[in-house]
């Protein structure tokens, strides 16, 4: 089947009479759609749409409470169509029917009532300042928004990106990944049916280089929101650095340690620890992977993580049952591999997986390294893909340093029965989120982001409102100027 989107400025889409390119199928390779292209001058109509919208359109007018009730009727649709949006994502992204169902379309539609909750009670305060006079501090909307978004977890990144950015009273040029643009594509023609007015989301499907700089650069942008890699983020902030020194927030990679304590229950603690870097095929920028294991509890955990990951199930995605599905695409299945193979060559011992699953599309075996050393690549660098790298350690000051020892700061997991160590792991760790005796737990009330070279800001909670706020003090004489 082959069907070819147009996005337009007012989300609704079309056959395209201009460029396309296909999105894929990780389970197969197949083309499931040829896309519009969008390049600079399609990022200059939508930009220049968010303009009028914001300058002169209901949306940032229209009182709070309208636009409460819209983002409310969407979350609604997102449920009412909740089907389709999980098997598109599904489809196009290669994760689980039970993770886009079960989790990824609920919170989807989580996130957008909480930010539905906020639009009417974001306010400003009044400063008495010097007596004679005070100011009205007004948090107003920055004006349109250019987010940016990666291709692993397409829906909760449009809901962590527009839900804020709308409530606010922003108009949006939203740029989705080159792998997986389908779903913001459905998602944005619900938003549009709940009412949302036309020019106020503007979905443009297209490649980073090209589209995305295109929207980095634009000086009609007054604010940027990027989630992606670490690498690509400093080009992000150069690009916006260079044109109008829009603000810039960043959520990018990680390389999150899982510490084991030796007072965990190893059964437990195996099972948790694979779900932290299996989770979504590995393809979590807060992936726990590097498990870091107690030694006296090391040679336990090592052979029941090694038999949690051959148990794992790999399949297709839309049967029941599975637990893993294809990496994305061919290029990152490739790059898994090659870390894989460097593990190997380093020295690791390789317990579980190590090659490809199957013989057609993208699908990896669960691989698991124990017996890693800090300095090896696959300790050191972000794999992205279903991965497990176990280091042995021997004491709580010698882990708090060995975590800590990387250029990341995006995440960590605690295991442990002891306060004590949980209290001063979580203190130590120089990290934007640690998970104690849990991992991935995603409410939309809870701030994250990173620490170091894992971002700049903060989504999700009321942390996330600032990020699309401007703060004007408009200060007045208290009881009339002199001179008046
Ligand atoms: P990526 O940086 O290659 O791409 C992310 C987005 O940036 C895509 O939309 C892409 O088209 C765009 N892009 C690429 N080059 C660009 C350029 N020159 N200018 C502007 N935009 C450009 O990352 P990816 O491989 O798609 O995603 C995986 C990465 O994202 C991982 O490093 C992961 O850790 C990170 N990630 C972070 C978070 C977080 O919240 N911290 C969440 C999800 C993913």
């Amino acid at each position: 089947m082959l069907i070819a989107f147009r996005v337009t400025a007012t989300c609704t889409f079309q056959f395209s009479p201009g460029r396309t390119f296909p999105t894929v199928d990780p389970r197969t390779g197949e083309v499931i759609a040829l896309v519009a292209e969008g390049d600079s001058e399609d990022i200059d109509r939508a930009v220049a749409a968010a303009r009028r919208a914001f300058d002169e359109g209901p949306w940032p007018r229209m009182t709070a409470y309208e636009r409460c009730r819209v983002l409310l009727r969407f979350a609604d649709l997102i449920e009412q169509h909740a089907d389709e949006v999980a098997a598109l994502e599904t489809w196009d992204n290669g994760k689980t029917l039970t993770q886009s169902a079960g989790a990824e379309v609920p919170m989807l539609a989580r996130c957008m009532r909480y930010y539905a909750g906020w639009a009417d009670k974001i306010h400003g305060l009044v400063v008495p300042a010097d007596g004679a006079h005070h100011a009205q501090v007004l948090h107003e909307p920055v004006g349109v928004a250019g987010q940016i978004i990666p291709w692993n977890f397409p829906l909760l990144m449009f809901a962590w990106k527009v839900g804020p950015a709308l409530a606010c009273g922003n108009t949006v040029v939203l740029k989705t990944a080159e792998q997986t643009p389908l779903s913001a594509l459905y998602v944005a023609s619900l938003l549009h049916e709940a009412g949302l007015p036309d020019g106020v989301l503007n979905v443009v499907s297209g490649f980073g280089p090209t589209a995305g700089a295109a929207l980095c650069s634009h000086m009609g942008v007054d604010k940027l929101a990027f989630t992606g890699s670490t690498g690509t983020g400093q080009i992000v902030l150069e690009l916006a650095a260079r044109s109008n020194l829009k603000p810039v927030t960043l959520e990018l990679g990680g390389k999150s340690p899982f510490i084991v304590m030796d007072d965990a229950d190893v059964d437990q603690a195996v099972e948790l620890a694979h779900h932290a870097v299996f989770f979504n095929q590995g393809q979590c920028c807060c992936a726990g992977s590097r498990t870091f294991v107690h030694e006296r509890v090391y040679d336990e955990f090592v052979e029941k993580s090694k038999a949690r990951a051959m148990k794992r199930v790999v399949g297709d995605p839309f049967r029941n049952g599975v637990e893993q599905g294809p990496q994305i695409d061919e290029e990152q299945f490739k790059k898994i591999l090659r870390y894989v193979q460097s593990g190997v060559d380093s020295g690791a011992t390789l317990l579980a997986g190590g090659d490809r699953a199957g013989n057609r599309g993208f699908y990896i075996q669960p691989t698991v390294f124990a017996d890693a050393k800090d300095d090896m690549k696959i300790a050191r660098e972000e794999i992205f893909g279903p991965v497990q790298t176990i280091l042995k350690f021997s004491g709580v000051e010698e882990v708090i340093r060995r975590a800590n020892a990387s250029h990341y700061g995006l995440a960590a997991g605690v295991f442990t029965r002891s306060l004590g160590a949980a209290n001063t792991l979580s203190r130590a760790l120089r990290v934007g989120t640690v998970w104690v005796n849990c991992y991935d737990v995603f409410d939309a009330g809870i701030p994250f982001g990173g620490y170091k070279m894992s971002g700049v800001g903060r989504e999700k909670g009321v942390y996330a409102l600032r990020n699309y706020l401007q703060t004007k003090a408009v200060v007045t004489p208290i009881r009339g100027a002199a001179w008046l």
